[in-house]
């Protein structure tokens, strides 16, 4: 079971899991050097989900070229230590505090200097902008552009439009953000309505750096919009996210046909995303459901000598920590109702199922995964048990 499993890993993911497998502990440990032990990992890892890659994404992040603090080079090694798949570089067109260290005569500058950074690695540069207005509309990001100064533009509309010609992929961001909704709820305005109807804004940030709102979720699925989680990152990744202390940046995981600009890109306009926010997962059922399937799965499930007591080993194959609590039938020997799994993590149920069955059916509600506002899923495992 675990080697048919491991057959459809990315090779990294493959090697990470070997190790976790190898050492049966809790943690990764990941060594750098010889003298240099990692008790966290801090690589973003999920497994792929059937007919699809998971893809994952940080499609909202600046350099010092706009008001971020690094410049682009740093933006891509920070996204391959974290095993991202892809970045856009979304510096703002409107908002430039250091133009006078930095000129930016062209805008697409700190794409083409990541881009450069990237040559030799395994992610993905995606082109593209932070079109900054005040709200309606609000701030949007518009990735893969080709050339971000057609969108030096003084017409907010138009500026959509320019995006529009270019085949762009459009987000609306952070849209609770108390410096344009004091009271932090996202509210769908006519223009973003309009922006919609004619096909200008695709998607919307549920979760954008320390924030996530049930509204903007609330509003993907109403209005058909792309599920959006980015870092919206200005400083470094590692102090925002607590890194050293085994945190990671917001993601958004794509489900693409392969690892290609293209390929993201169709992934992405047909709304195949579900949100990484610390250990939460929030997505349409139709892609996290398949997801929680690859990432929680069955590894062994025998009798224990003597006994009506199943012992189930379930398996973590992802990078978050997972809430689960029983719904099934039956109760649990050494659980209460809420069973927790931590990343990479191995646990052994010990279901007593009063008979000794041939196959049971266990029933969790997933705590840390949101289909809607509120709304958590089941996950079932229908298990044969071992003679
Ligand atoms: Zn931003």
């Amino acid at each position: 079971m675990q080697a048919e499993f491991l057959v459809n890993l990315k090779p990294m993911k493959r090697i990470l899991l070997l190790i976790a497998c190898a050492i049966s502990t809790t943690d990764i440990y990941a060594q750098d050097t010889p003298n240099q032990i990692h008790v966290h990992t801090r690589i973003i890892d999920f497994p792929d989900i059937p007919g699809y890659l998971t893809l994952a994404c940080d499609l909202h992040i600046h350099t010092a070229f706009s008001d971020g603090y690094v410049w682009p080079n740093i933006r891509v090694q920070e996204g391959v230590k974290d095993g991202l798949d892809a970045i856009a570089i979304t510096d703002h067109i409107e908002y430039r505090p250091h133009i006078d260290d930095i000129p930016f005569p062209d805008a697409n500058r700190s794409y083409q200097i990541a881009v450069e950074e990237a040559i030799d690695q395994d992610i993905l540069i995606i082109n593209g902008t932070e079109m900054t207005r005040s709200m309606p509309p609000g701030h949007a990001n518009a990735v893969f552009l080709n050339d971000v100064n057609a969108l030096i533009l003084k017409d907010s509309m138009a500026q959509f439009e320019a995006a529009k010609a270019q085949s762009a992929f459009v987000f609306w961001n952070h849209p609770s953000w108390i410096g344009q909704r004091s009271d932090g709820i996202a509210t769908l305005l006519p223009i973003h309505e309009e922006l919609i109807a004619k096909g200008q804004l695709q998607g919307i940030e549920v979760v954008t750096e320390h924030v996530y709102s049930n509204e903007a979720l609330q509003i993907a699925l109403d209005n058909d919009l792309t599920i959006m989680s980015t870092s919206d990152i200005h400083g470094l990744i590692d102090w925002d996210y607590n890194i050293a202390d085994g945190g990671h940046r917001p993601a958004t995981l794509v489900f693409a046909h392969e690892k290609s600009v293209a390929s993201l890109h169709d992934a992405l306009i047909n709304k195949r995303t579900v949100a990484l926010f610390e250990d939460m997962l929030i997505g349409r059922a139709e892609y996290l459901n398949p997801l929680l399937e690859a990432i929680l799965t069955v590894e062994k499930a025998v009798f224990i000598e003597d006994t009506e007591i199943a012992k189930i080993t379930l398996v973590n194959n992802s990078s978050v920590n997972f809430i689960l609590i029983n719904n099934s039938e039956f109760t649990l020997h050494e659980h209460t109702e809420v069973v927790t799994i931590g990343h990479h993590e191995t646990v052994d149920l010990k279901v007593k199922t009063i008979e000794r069955v041939e196959q049971l059916e266990l029933i969790f509600t997933v705590m840390n995964a949101l289909t809607a506002p509120k709304t958590h899923p089941t996950l079932r495992f229908s298990i044969i048990i071992d003679k």
